[in-house]
C-alpha cells in the first residue's frame, strides 16, 4: 500500500510517498524561512500562498522520483492540524481534490502524531509502549504512547515551547529567526560555569514545563553585562544546558512514573546535539533506550504524515472520504483529547 504524506501546516511544504512494504520511497521538502526571516517570524498569509505555489510542483517531483504514477497512490494523508488555518487549508485542499479524482481514502493526520512516530522513520524503530518527548516550536509535552492513536498527555508547558524559547532567546542573542540552531552553534563557543540561569520548575513534582521565565532572565542578564562574541556564546550555552537540563530530568521522571525503559524524542529541539547527547547519557544510566528521529524529520516534513497515515491505515483506523469530497482542518487541535474527535474526513 503506497501513501502519500502532505504537510502543511506552517512554513515548510513537505510532501512524501511511502510503501508499507518497502518503507519511505521518496520525500521531499519546500522551507520558507528564508522568505520569512526578513519579517522575524512566519506571515501566515505569505505562507498560505507559497504553500499553493510549491504542493502541485513537489507532489510531481516525489512520484517522479519514486518511479511512481499517481494511479500507485493508494491512500492519501495531510496534516489536518493544528497549525495556520489558511497554511493547512492548502494541503487539506489538495488532498481532498486528488483522493476524490483518484477515489482513495483521505486521511486527516494531526501534526504532533507525524511528529511523534517520526523516531519509527528510523532503524532500529522503537517498539509501543513508549514516552515521548514532543519538543517543537508550538509544544512541549510528554506523551504516553501505548499504540497508533493511543496517546496520553503527561505533562507540558505552562507558557512558551521549548522551540519558541530557544527562538526569542536567539533573538535577544542577535541571531536570525529560526534560530534555535544558529544559538546551539554559538553555545558550541560558550564556556561552561560563566553564567547560571534558572531551572524553571525542575522540582515543581509534576511533569509540566515553563520556558517563558528563562528568556526573561536571559533579557535581564544581556542587560547588564557588557556584550562581546564570548559573552553571547556563555549565555547561549548556559541558555541551552538551562532547558536541556529541565526536559532531560522531566523526560526520565516520566520514564520512571510510567515503569517504562523507552524513550522517543520528537520536534525540531529533537535535532539539539547537546540534548540528544545528555538525554541518551542520562538515560542510559537508568537502562533506558532513547530513540530520535534522523535530523532532517525533526522538524516538519511530508514523510511523518505519510508514515502516520500508513500507521492508521493498517490499523483500520479510518473512515473513507464522504462522497463530495468535503474536508476540514483544525487550527487548535489536542491530540491526547482526540480521540473520540475523528482523525479523518
Ligand atoms: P509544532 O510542531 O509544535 O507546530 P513547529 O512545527 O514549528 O511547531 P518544528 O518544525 O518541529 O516546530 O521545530 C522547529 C523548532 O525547532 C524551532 O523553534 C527551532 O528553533 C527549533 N530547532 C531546530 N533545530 C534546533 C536545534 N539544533 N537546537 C534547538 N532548537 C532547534
Ligand atoms: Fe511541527
Ligand atoms: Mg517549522
Amino acid at each position: 500500500m503506497i501513501i502519500l504524506g502532505i504537510e502543511t501546516s506552517c512554513d515548510e511544504t513537505g510532501v512524501a510517498l511511502y510503501d508499507t512494504d518497502r518503507g519511505l520511497l521518496n520525500h521531499t521538502l519546500f522551507s520558507q524561512i528564508s522568505m520569512h526571516s526578513e519579517y522575524g517570524g512566519v506571515v501566515p498569509e505569505l505562507a498560505s500562498r507559497d504553500h499553493i505555489r510549491r504542493i502541485l510542483p513537489l507532489i510531481r517531483q516525489v512520484l517522479n522520483k519514486a518511479q511512481r504514477e499517481l494511479d500507485d497512490i493508494n491512500a492519501i494523508a495531510y496534516t489536518k492540524g493544528p497549525g495556520l488555518a489558511g497554511a493547512l487549508l492548502v494541503g487539506a485542499s489538495v488532498a481532498a481534490a486528488l483522493g476524490y479524482a483518484l477515489n482513495i481514502p483521505v486521511l486527516g493526520i494531526h501534526h504532533l502524531e507525524g511528529h511523534l512516530l517520526s523516531p519509527l522513520l528510523s532503524t532500529p524503530a522503537p517498539q509501543f509502549p513508549f514516552i515521548a518527548l514532543l519538543v517543537s516550536g508550538g509544544h512541549t509535552q510528554l506523551m504516553q504512547v501505548n499504540g497508533v492513536g493511543q496517546y496520553r498527555l503527561l505533562g507540558e508547558t505552562v507558557d512558551d515551547a521549548a522551540g519558541e524559547a530557544f527562538d526569542k532567546t536567539a533573538k535577544l542573542l542577535g541571531l536570525g529567526y529560526p534560530g534555535g540552531a544558529a544559538l546551539s552553534e554559538l553555545a558550541g563557543q560558550g564556556r561552561s560555569g560563566k553564567f547560571k540561569l534558572p531551572r524553571p520548575m525542575l522540582n515543581s513534582g509534576d511533569l509540566n514545563f515553563s520556558f517563558s521565565g528563562l528568556k526573561t532572565a536571559v533579557l535581564t542578564l544581556i542587560n547588564k553585562q557588557s556584550m562581546d562574541q564570548q559573552v553571547r556564546a556563555d549565555i547561549a550555552l548556559a541558555f541551552q544546558e538551562a532547558v536541556v537540563t529541565v526536559l532531560t530530568e522531566k523526560a526520565l521522571a516520566a520514564l520512571s512514573l510510567t515503569k517504562s525503559n523507552r524513550l522517543v524524542v520528537a520536534g525540531g529541539v529533537g535535532a539539539n546535539y547537546h540534548l540528544r547527547k545528555h538525554l541518551t547519557q542520562k538515560a542510559a544510566q537508568t537502562g533506558a533506550t532513547v530513540f530520535y528521529p534522523q535530523l532532517e524529520f525533526c522538524t516538519d516534513n511530508g514523510a511523518m504524515i505519510a508514515l502516520a497515515g500508513a500507521m492508521r491505515m493498517q490499523a483500520n483506523d479510518t473512515t473513507p472520504n464522504d462522497s463530495t469530497g468535503s474536508f476540514t482542518v483544525r487550527a487548535r487541535w489536542s491530540l491526547s483529547q482526540s480521540k473520540n474527535d475523528t482523525f479523518n474526513n
